[in-house]
């Protein structure tokens, strides 16, 4: 039946993608067991670095920052001062040189303090000079990373424009060769983070290369000629983020500040995105352990009816959701973290599940939290309107979770698709590549072993939910296949399946990473002991393997001819229309 040759990606592992090969049946269990602990002399590094951040973050009163609309320049250098503002950047350019899992431990530190701290932090850090870090020469890594790595100067990242959003390929800004290898660069941007604050941007544009219309990615520095700072955004939260519009007038950009090859721009700020995405994940672990904390302390202390708020089961399922849920976003989002430190070369949708599901679970956690705090939640002296304001953009940046769904089943997808085009049936290329923004992305083939479709590598006292997922996994590649078949090359705009099919793969993915971290918990600790990390993976596991029957039930049975046709009516109509009583 299989007619893909087996290649060996250079990573030295059998397939470049656990997720995308979900799909196609198989799971790669030797990339997700066992559970990749932490390196022991990293982890004493990075409680130190938790520990200053904490220091630092104790004595900022964010109150004020949002009053002052800025953290505070001095505040950037004592960051920087501190180690905070290079954290995965090698030693020798004056960074600290984490991995991954380090990053995203300090990350989540960030997250627990404020929202507005970890924004500036994370545009500098995670997406402003993750470019240059990925694809810069060396040259450009000993110009730039040394002052950006100790806080002396601050990166951002310029790719959203006015028409171009969510539909990043289709940008407008343009630059263009000159006959001394110079670019010259007109365009506008708008809601770039540490807009006036940034000393060097990473900004991509289109460029004619080689005769065809691609992207290029230039860093532009502070002072060019032509560059120009906009107005500033007036935002509902994160109002210490420095939100601007940035301008292109005949920008000369010197060859030696292009990232990458020219040509390569759209897959370097995927890539730098991909990496960006991860961060949302652990600072939503971060912020949502802020919440639970809260939330715990005033359930307790609270008292109504008699008894305290925590002994009402309504409330005790809230808090007992937001354990189990943050048990498994936190298991995902450092197996992800795994992964990029193991040298996996594609963890794209891994990376866009955790951000999806981070950001997502985050916000209705915070709205559980605040309702357990009642009317006093509702106030400005109690942290809750100030996180939820802040974190309500984490669903909308970075890819809006509506096209991380689009972008997870698609590119999930396209194996299977290649499979049965292999077999003579439909082929998903031209389809795919025809969506703007995963267009070029979701190219390229996932390489492959066939693998057996079960786990084998979980503890054997989690071998109820290990065969669950295996089965999970087989009725996953089914519905895929049956999903192709029925819609061909139509799929790509079925919307309503692709993010059943995108939920059903986080909660897969979800439950691997659950039964590798508890499989680990019961190797180190023992089995007896590790009761209530058993009782939390049943839970988790019992409730992800449901709503991946749910969804791929839904793909089957569902209403969603009558819910669009509603919606073409009233875009027709162009209003509510069915009043009772009219104006
Ligand atoms: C506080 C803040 C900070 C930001 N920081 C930066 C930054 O530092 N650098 C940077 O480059 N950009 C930044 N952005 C921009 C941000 O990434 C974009 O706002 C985001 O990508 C969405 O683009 P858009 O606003 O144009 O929305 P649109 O693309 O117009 O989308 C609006 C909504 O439509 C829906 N939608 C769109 N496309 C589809 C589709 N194909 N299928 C289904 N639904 C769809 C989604 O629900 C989406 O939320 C920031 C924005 C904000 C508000």
């Amino acid at each position: 039946m299989e007619s893909s040759v087996v290649e060996k990606p250079e990573s030295g592992k059998a397939a470049s993608s656990f997720a995308k090969s979900l799909l196609l049946g198989e799971i790669h269990e030797e990339m997700v067991f066992p559970w990749p602990e932490p390196d022991a002399e990293e982890q004493i590094k990075v409680r130190e670095l938790c520990a200053r951040a904490r220091a630092i973050g104790d004595s900022i009163d964010h109150r004020r920052v949002e009053e002052d609309r800025w953290i505070g320049d001095d505040r950037i250098r004592e960051l920087g001062d501190a180690g905070l503002c290079g954290l995965y950047v090698d030693e020798k350019y004056g960074g600290q040189g984490l991995s991954q899992t380090g990053y995203a431990r300090v990350f989540e530190t960030f997250a627990q303090i404020d929202g507005t701290l970890s924004i500036i932090l994370g545009v500098h850090q995670s997406i402003g000079y993750k470019g240059i870090v990925l694809f810069g020469t060396e040259e450009q890594k000993e110009r730039f990373l040394p002052d950006l790595a100790t806080g002396r100067k601050l990166a951002g990242f310029a790719l959203t424009e006015p028409e171009a959003g969510s539909d990043a390929y289709h940008l407008r800004s343009r630059a263009v060769l000159q006959p001394d290898g110079s670019w010259v660069l007109n365009g506008e941007k708008r809601y770039i983070g540490n807009g006036s604050k940034g000393d060097v941007f990473t900004a991509f544009a289109r460029a004619e290369v080689n005769g065809e219309d691609r992207h290029i990615a230039l860093i532009l520095e502070k002072g060019m000629d032509g560059f120009e700072v906009g107005e500033r955004y007036d935002t509902m939260g994160l109002r210490g983020n420095d939100l601007r519009r940035l301008y292109f007038n005949d920008v000369r950009v010197p060859p030696e500040n292009v990232l990458g090859e020219p040509g390569d721009g759209f897959r370097i700020a995927m890539s730098i995105l991909n990496n960006g995405r991860i961060g949302l994940g652990t600072g939503s672990v971060g912020a949502a352990k802020k919440l639970l904390d809260l939330t715990i302390d005033h359930t307790k202390e609270r008292r109504q009816f008699g008894q305290s708020l925590a002994e009402f089961e309504l409330v005790q399922e809230k808090i007992g959701w937001m354990v189990t849920y943050l048990f498994g976003l936190e298991s995902m989002a450092y197996l992800t973290c795994g992964l990029v430190d193991q040298g996996v070369e594609d963890y794209s949708l891994e990376s866009a599940i955790c951000k999806v599901s981070g950001t997502e679970f985050l916000w209705y956690a915070a709205n559980r939290a605040l309702q357990l705090r009642g009317g006093e939640g509702y106030m400005r002296t109690e942290p809750y309107e100030k996180i939820m304001r802040d974190i309500r953009i984490f669903p909308i940046f970075e890819g809006a979770n509506d096209v991380m769904r689009a972008f997870i089943a698609l590119s999930a997808m396209k194996p299977v698709g290649e499979r049965l085009s292999g077999l003579g049936e439909i082929g998903l290329n031209d389809p795919i590549r025809s969506i703007g923004v995963l267009a070029d992305y979701a190219a390229g083939r996932v390489k492959r072993e066939v693998r057996p479709e079960r786990i084998s590598m979980a503890h054997p006292e989690l071998s109820k939910h290990a065969d669950a997922v295996g089965d999970q996994v087989k009725e996953l590649t089914g519905a895929t296949e049956a999903l192709i078949r029925r819609h061909k090359k139509e799929v790509t705009m079925r919307q309503l399946a692709q993010k059943r099919l995108a939920d059903a793969v986080a909660d897969v993915y979800a439950q691997v990473a659950v039964l590798s971290r508890v499989s680990s918990i019961f190797e180190n600790d023992g089995v007896e002991p590790s009761g209530q990390e058993r009782y939390i993976a049943d839970t988790f596991c019992d409730r992800a393997a449901r709503r991946v029957r749910g969804n791929l039930n839904a793909l089957e049975h569902n209403d969603d001819e009558r819910m669009t046709a509603i919606a073409k009516l009233a875009s027709k109509r162009g209003a509510y229309g069915y009043a009772l009583f009219e104006d």
